[in-house]
């Protein structure tokens, strides 16, 4: 008889510390990391038709279409390093997707754990402005909060450190007001469920990490 499979969802405003967490999680639990920004970001660098659809989407802020996002992540969580499950970093994002999710976690029992990280929006603003991000690898850092050894080169491979285009004020705020109206119904959703569980963002991020593992069980 296969394992039953462990899926935790990390809910939170953009820039809460989601990505930073599911690395941190990926490490010491082994369970891998499943963010759909990643992935979208990915194709977008190697200018896929999936990338180029996202493209406009996430230069915006607005939520790319559920139905590929939806089929994208299906495929991902069936490559073998998800054969335990996984931890979801930015999906489901709203009701639909959520929909989705249950079906795809049925088998499962379901979602074990939905960590909610709560921060406050201005906070939000200054994490995610100040925000950047590996070229090559992906890792997050940020300039004031989490800096690299050396300035713009990455601690893990050394690569050039960028601010996203969709990090910059004024697609924060959409990406904000997104949250607020796509994304937090989700926080009823999972409460309604039995599975939330609130964290508080805004302490260091060894601190949030202890906090998420005490929940994992
Ligand atoms: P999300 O995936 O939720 O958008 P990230 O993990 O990318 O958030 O974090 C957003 C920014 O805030 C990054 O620059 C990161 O280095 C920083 N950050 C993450 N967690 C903390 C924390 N606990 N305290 C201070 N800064 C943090
Ligand atoms: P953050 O970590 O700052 O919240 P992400 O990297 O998760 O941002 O997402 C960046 C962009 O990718 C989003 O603004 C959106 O355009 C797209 N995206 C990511 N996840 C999803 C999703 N589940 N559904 C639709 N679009 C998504």
């Amino acid at each position: 008889m296969s394992e039953v499979r462990t899926y935790v969802v990390l809910l939170g405003v953009p820039g809460a510390g989601k990505g930073t967490q599911a690395k941190l999680l990926e490490q010491s639990t082994g369970l891998p990391q499943v963010s759909t920004g990643d992935i979208f970001r990915y194709n977008l660098k190697n200018q896929t038709e999936l990338g180029k659809l996202a493209k406009s989407y996430m230069d915006r802020g607005d939520l790319v279409p559920d139905d590929v996002t939806i089929r994208m992540v299906e495929d991902r969580l069936q490559q073998p390093d998800c054969a335990r499950g996984a931890i979801m970093d930015g999906f489901p994002r709203n009701l639909v997707q959520a929909d989705a999710f249950d079906k795809i976690t049925a088998p499962d029992g379901g979602v074990h754990v939905v960590p909610l990280i709560n921060l406050e929006d201005d906070e939000t603003i200054r994490r995610i402005t100040g925000r950047r991000s590996c070229r090559t690898c992906g890792a997050v850092y940020h300039v004031v909060f989490n800096p690299p050894k050396i300035e713009n080169v990455c601690d893990i491979d050394g690569g050039e450190l960028y601010q996203r285009d969709d990090d910059k004020e004024e697609t924060v705020r959409n990406r904000l007001f997104v949250y607020y109206k796509q994304t937090s119904p989700l926080i009823g959703y999972y409460f309604a469920k039995g599975v939330l569980a609130e964290v508080d963002g805004s302490v260091p991020i060894t601190e949030v990490q202890q906090a998420l593992l005490a929940l994992m069980g």
